[in-house]
């Protein structure tokens, strides 16, 4: 076969100069933000979808294809991961992305979790007993998982770093622009009771001042059941909570018999970049959210 002389200046001018990090995530959010601060320096792939529930990750013998070829391994950690993280990377065959390696970035090691439960107290049904993983849902702490990306990405790639640089100052400025409006748009809820599906919103709610009165799972992870859907709509009556928060993974059956009881209103909205084909970026994952949450509560 004759290759053309111009197919191969073109073959060659699309590499780039160096070679790119190649970096696997486990979920869609810091995929995300690895792009925004990566560029063109990075090659990044989530092994989990964004309309998928986070919690059980079915964990595919290409998943370890795609680890072995890592350079970084990032994770949400808080045992957010557990059902796959750690089989995945041992069987991965790959040394760089082991715990306390620069190939192995666990997230949560940044931030502060909340509603970590002391080892005594743990019992059947507690999914988050180091701290709740789902702090991606502050945007605040998306600004924290950038900045760790950004320095991990400086160490493992140095003539990168001004680029990473960069790249996270613009992350950050649109980050502070878009908080002002996420903040305005959810203003007039502050304060307001809501129903959350899942255990998941705690962040969310604690930086926009909405207080989570109760939850569709009797217990994080155990489905609802009638009687606990009983005592909700009790609840709702009794304090006149207008809003149930919820992923559109979660079975809405029972927040819509809630609904059809009391006339409460159900947000049911992404939790992750790629929740919906329209959420491709972090920012977009909050447009999304706070949009159907404005739409719900009718402000
Ligand atoms: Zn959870």
């Amino acid at each position: 076969m004759k290759i053309q002389p111009t197919l191969v200046a073109l073959l060659l001018f699309a590499t780039p100069a160096f070679a790119r990090l190649n970096v696997v995530t486990t979920t869609q959010d810091p995929a995300a933000i690895t792009r925004a601060i990566g560029g063109d320096r990075v090659s990044v792939k989530a092994l989990a979808k964004g309309y998928q529930d986070p919690h059980f990750v079915d964990p595919k013998p290409t998943f370890m294809v795609d680890l072995n070829r890592a350079d970084l391994f990032v994770m949400i950690g808080l045992e957010l991961e557990t059902g796959y993280a750690s089989a995945l990377i041992s069987g991965s065959h790959n040394d760089k992305l082991a715990s306390g390696q620069p190939g192995h970035l666990d997230l949560s090691q940044f931030i502060a979790p909340l509603e970590a439960v002391p080892l005594a107290d743990r019992g059947q049904g507690d999914i988050h007993p180091a701290g709740n993983p789902h702090y991606w849902l502050d945007p605040e702490n998306g600004r924290l998982m950038a900045r760790a990306i950004a320095a991990r990405l400086s160490q493992l790639d140095p003539e990168g770093k001004a680029t990473y640089s960069a790249n996270l100052a613009a992350f950050e400025k649109t980050l502070s622009a878009r908080e002002l409006e996420w903040s305005k748009k959810l203003a007039r809820l502050e304060g307001q009771p809501i129903i959350t599906y899942h255990r998941s919103w705690s962040y969310f709610a604690s930086r926009y001042k909405l207080e989570v009165v109760g939850f569709i799972e009797p217990k994080p992870g155990i489905p609802p059941t009638p009687g606990h859907t009983l005592e909700l709509i009790r609840l709702v009556q009794a304090r006149g909570i207008k809003l149930i928060l919820m992923e559109g993974f979660y079975d809405k059956r029972y927040p819509e018999l809630i609904a059809s009881k009391t006339g409460i209103k159900v947000a049911a909205v992404p939790n992750s970049v790629g929740g919906t084909e329209q959420v491709t970026t972090y920012f977009e994952l909050f447009d999304a959210i706070v949009t159907a949450i404005s739409a719900a509560a009718g402000t």
